[in-house]
């Protein structure tokens, strides 16, 4: 099982690793390691036939889910479909929702929660470019 470790952090910025994602095994949240105050942020896998032993529903988040490696299918209340690496899947609030791995290898993903309608300004309408010097 990787544990979710800090790797350093600053006044403004916080820096965690689950580790490499080959051989990653179970589901880890990061939110609590990075102080993250907009979402929550977990990694997952699933070996080869497995999917989570639950449904589950959120009351007040959105999730979307982002593949990794691996493809398998996916299930929003009675529709299920084909999920492959870089899928990218929004499941609302109020509903139920399984992923299962169908490759041989395992599925890796990220999972995003957020509160559903929260994003106001984003990208362009958010950000500006600035001037600091390049360090790196
Ligand atoms: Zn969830």
């Amino acid at each position: 099982m990787n544990e979710v470790k800090v790797i350093n952090s600053g006044n403004k910025f916080a820096h965690a690793t689950v580790g490499s994602l080959h051989g990653f095994e179970g589901k880890q949240f990061v939110k609590d390691a990075t102080g993250a105050t907009s979402c929550e942020i977990s990694f997952g896998t699933l070996p080869s036939g497995q999917s989570v032993p639950f449904f589950h529903s959120h009351k007040n988040n959105e999730e979307n889910y982002i593949i990794l490696s691996g493809s398998g299918k996916f299930q929003v209340d009675d529709e299920t479909f084909e999920i492959n690496e870089g899928s990218v899947i929004r499941v609302s609030t109020n509903c139920d929702r399984n992923i299962k791995c169908t490759s041989d290898t395992p599925l890796t993903y990220i999972c995003i929660q957020a509160k559903e309608g929260s994003l106001g300004a984003y990208t362009m309408t958010d950000a500006e470019i600035t001037t600091r010097g390049n360090l790196m």
